[in-house]
Formats: C-alpha cells, sequence, structure tokens
C-alpha cells in the first residue's frame, strides 16, 4: 500500500536519510522506532507531503507523492511532534477550521466534527478552550484534526510523548481502535510503546533502516546468531583470540579482556544458525586451558534495540 524506496533527506551537510525502504500493507500498525535523530519525523514529514525529499519514491497505491500530492495527502492524516493548537480557540471552532482547510464542504463540517471528536473521546470538549485541556486531551484533539477528513492511513509523530503514565495509556488504546480500520504509522524512541501498540517495527538508526519485522520475526533472527561470552584461564589473551577465530563456525572475535584472576574474557559472534560451543570445550581441552564459563548470550527486544541503535 504505502511503498518507500531509497529515500534520502539532506540538510544542508547534514545526510538525515541514507537511502531508506520499506513497505507497508494496509491494515498494518507500524513502529517507527530509534533514538532521536535517526531520521523518524524527516521520513514522516515527507510521506505526509511536508516536505520533499532528496532523492528517491514514496508512493500510496502506486501514486507518487509527488506527483500527485492532493490525492495522496487526502489519504493522510498526520499527527506533527508538535501539533499547532490554538489555546485560544474552542475545541469545536478549531476542528471546523482545520475541516475547512482541507476542503470540506460546509454543509457536511458539522458531522464531520462530531464524529472526529466522538471517535477520540472528546464530544464532550467541543465548547472548551484548547489552552485548558489537559496534555492527554490536547492530544486528542490533534488525532481529532488529523482523522477530519477520514483518511485511511494515519501517520502519528511520537503521539505519548510528554504525557503521564495514564495518558499514555489511554492514548495507546485510542490509536490500536483507530487502527482496527486504519493503517497506522507511529514513531517512537520507546520500544515498549511499539510492544503494546505495534504488529510490526521498523527501526532506523543514523538515516537508515536496520531492522523490520515482527517482534517474534526480530527475535528469532536474534537467536539464530547468539553471541557466545568464554573465560578462559591459562590461556594467552591474544593466542585464545586467535585459535577462537580459526575455529569452523565463528564469525568474529571480540578483542580479549581480562578477567578476574589472570582469566580471559572473550565475545564471539557464530554464523546463522550453528553452534559452537563443542568446538571452544573441545579447544579448551586439546591446549590444557580451563573453561571458566561458556555462555550463549541472546538478547531480548531491548537488548536487540539498543545493539542496533548504539552509536558507533
Ligand atoms: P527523529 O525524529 O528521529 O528524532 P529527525 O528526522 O527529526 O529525527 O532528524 C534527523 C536528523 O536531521 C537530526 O540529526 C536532526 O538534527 C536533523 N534535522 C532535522 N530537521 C532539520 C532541519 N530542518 N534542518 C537541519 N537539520 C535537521
Ligand atoms: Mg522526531
Amino acid at each position: 500500500m504505502i511503498q518507500v524506496s531509497n529515500l534520502t533527506k539532506t540538510y544542508g551537510d547534514l545526510e538525515a536519510l541514507k537511502g531508506v525502504s520499506f513497505e507497508i500493507q494496509r491494515g498494518e500498525i507500524v513502529g517507527f522506532l530509534g533514538p532521536n535523530g535517526a531520521g523518524k519525523s524527516t521520513t514522516m514529514k515527507i510521506l505526509t507531503g511536508f516536505m520533499p525529499q532528496t532523492a528517491g519514491q514514496v508512493s500510496v497505491d502506486g501514486v507518487d507523492v509527488n506527483t500527485d500530492g492532493l490525492a495522496v495527502r487526502r489519504r493522510i492524516g498526520y499527527l506533527p511532534e508538535s501539533t499547532p493548537l490554538y489555546p485560544e480557540m474552542l475545541v469545536y471552532d478549531y476542528l471546523a477550521y482545520v475541516a475547512t482547510i482541507r476542503g470540506i464542504a460546509r454543509g457536511d463540517i458539522h458531522g464531520r466534527v462530531a464524529r472526529a471528536a466522538g471517535l477520540c473521546g472528546i464530544a464532550d470538549r467541543a465548547g472548551q478552550a484548547i489552552g485548558t485541556l489537559s496534555k492527554g486531551l490536547k492530544q486528542r484533539v490533534g488525532l481529532a484534526q488529523a482523522l477530519i477528513h477520514e483518511p485511511d492511513i494515519l501517520i502519528l509523530d511520537e503521539p505519548t510523548s510528554g504525557l503521564d503514565p495514564n495518558q499514555i495509556v489511554e492514548i495507546r488504546n485510542l490509536v490500536r481502535e483507530l487502527g482496527r480500520d486504519r493503517t497506522i504509522i507511529l514513531s517512537t524512541h520507546n520500544l515498549p510503546e511499539v510492544m503494546a501498540t505495534c504488529n510490526r517495527m521498523i527501526i532506523v538508526h543514523q538515516g537508515r533502516v536496520v531492522a523490520d519485522g515482527t517482534p517474534a520475526e526480530l527475535q528469532a533472527r536474534e537467536e539464530e546468531r547468539p553471541r557466545v561470552r568464554v573465560v578462559l584461564r591459562g590461556a594467552p589473551a591474544a593466542g585464545a583470540a586467535e585459535a577462537l577465530r580459526s575455529l569452523a563456525g565463528v564469525d568474529s572475535v571480540k578483542d580479549a579482556m581480562t578477567a578476574e584472576d589472570g582469566a580471559t574474557a572473550l565475545e564471539l559472534t557464530a554464523a546463522a544458525g550453528t553452534d559452537v560451543r563443542p568446538q571452544i570445550y573441545a579447544l579448551a581441552v586439546e591446549r590444557g586451558w580451563e573453561l571458566l564459563e561458556l555462555h550463549r548470550q541472546v538478547l531480548d527486544l531491548e537488548g536487540i534495540f539498543r545493539k542496533l541503535t548504539q552509536v558507533v
């Protein structure tokens, strides 16, 4: 449904997006996850036609954002990172104003406002000034403005940032509900957010997609390539690393560190689907090294996210 291919964006000298590609199917709720500065908002602004890309393509059901931006924008509701809400304006008037900008016919405006406000649980706040609402309710107003033209795609940039824990749960529930009959992309720097709301995550880091899949798929990929921690005594550090590196199935060995009592600790990565532990044991026996530790480390999602988004 949404196709993004090889998207790049430069701001002056800064390459904010370095070739981002992904596809989103109708009905998915996708979490666009990454640390601050990863390029999430930049991608979303391009998807919604707010800002042109430097290179690459974005299309929705085959319609290119750049050639027919209006048609694409009609199908997309967008909640920017900081929604420009007018504090003195009444909720109703603001939503009616957004509806007008969206080109909704005069006679339909009342119905649209009522429907969007109802969906977002703010129907009883229609007569209240936006500035007097709690942050959670303001975010609902933001969501209602994104829904006013009844788009089938919602793009939400950090929808829960700045909210308290109760408001976060409420907005997550609302997003899940809206996702029942809409396609949603939401960005966040927070992994639990994705786990609670999305069926798929795209992890971005420094302008690139570094992972894409369901939580189960990312976990399975990690389990295929576990890291193994080895602690040896009686082995020369450099010699031990070299000997391990030469074992079949060992991909890489991190430099040896000295552990307690003159022992050497090493961490290695094995080739996909191989278990190198028996060979390590055999090597230690053959060389007369004492094997103090031999541990297979499988990261949980938090660990996977941290590993993929570490600044190198
Ligand atoms: P995220 O939303 O993931 O935190 P952004 O897309 O906002 O990341 O930013 C990606 C990178 O581009 C960051 O390094 C940010 O400082 C930079 N950036 C974003 N917007 C601008 C801009 N208008 N001008 C210059 N640099 C920008
Ligand atoms: Mg952002």
